[in-house]
């Protein structure tokens, strides 16, 4: 049985329909199609290659799909849209790799986007990056910079200043994969605390238990197709590809 808590999903906020992206003449994406609700909870795994990270990339417009639709939070991405930034506000994203600015403290890293893009005051971005930082447990940090982190502590840090822009939809690209293995849990608990809060996330990882945990449902990705996707339940105990059981083998 799947440990995920019912909760009601609100109306469609992204829609892909027949989502096609090529890489020159190598297509990365093949007709996806994907619709995904507020509040939902999206996790993606496959093997290396498959298009996952390209697949939410053309989400928050880091990479243009070729074909299709794609439609974030009633704004439909297309080629020379105005308003790219509106669904950048909208959408925050959370890399493997942390992406902090190093040369700016904690604090000053979640405070920079809200003010330049948002034009929040000073005091109202401290007050919110305050919070967020107690939110992710690492409020006393908010004073060092990125090299005196720990890697788990940079990745809370990343996922706060995330929030810090109040998306509506967040994205993550293996969170977890940079980190030594006792540095996981901790990201994986505020990722599980943020998905209990309500928010629409769509993960790529291929933390598993945390898949079992918190996923509406869980998409299997492979040369660029959605093979599956299921309830955790189904997903995990009888997954109807066999190539989703392949996977399943080789990582459970
Ligand atoms: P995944 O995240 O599932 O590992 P990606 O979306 O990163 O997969 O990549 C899918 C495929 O597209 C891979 O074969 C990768 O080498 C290729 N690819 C990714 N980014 C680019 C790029 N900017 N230019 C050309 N090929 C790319
Ligand atoms: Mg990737």
């Amino acid at each position: 049985m799947s440990a995920s808590q019912p909760h009601t999903l609100g109306d469609v906020v992204v829609t892909m329909a027949g989502v096609g992206k090529w890489y020159g003449d190598f297509k990365v994406l093949k007709d996806v199609n994907l619709d995904v609700r507020r509040g939902e909870r999206i996790v993606i795994c496959g093997p290396s290659g498959s298009g996952k990270s390209t697949l939410i990339r053309c989400l928050n417009r880091l990479e243009e799909h070729n074909e299709g639709r794609i439609v974030v939070d009633g704004i439909e991405l297309r080629h020379g849209m105005r308003d790219i930034d509106k669904v950048r506000r909208e959408v925050g994203m959370v890399f493997q790799s942390f992406n902090l600015f190093p040369h700016l403290t904690v604090l000053e890293n979640c405070i920079l986007a809200p003010m330049k893009v948002r034009g929040t005051a000073r005091a109202e971005a401290e007050r919110t990056a305050r919070l967020y930082l107690e939110r992710v447990h690492i409020p006393e940090q908010a004073g060092k910079y990125p090299g005196q982190l720990s890697g788990g502590q940079q990745q809370r840090v990343a996922i706060a200043r995330s929030l810090c822009m109040n998306p509506r939809i967040m994205l993550f690209d293996e969170p977890t994969s940079a980190l030594d293995p006792e540095m996981v849990k901790e990201v994986l608990d505020v990722m599980v605390e943020l998905a209990e809060s309500g928010m629409t996330m769509l993960c790529v990882t291929h933390e598993m238990g945390f898949a079992r945990k918190v996923a509406d449902r869980v998409i299997f990705m492979d040369r660029g197709e959605i093979v599956e996707a299921e309830t955790p339940d189904v997903f995990f105990d009888r997954p109807a590809s066999e190539r989703t059981r392949a996977f399943l083998g080789q990582i459970l």
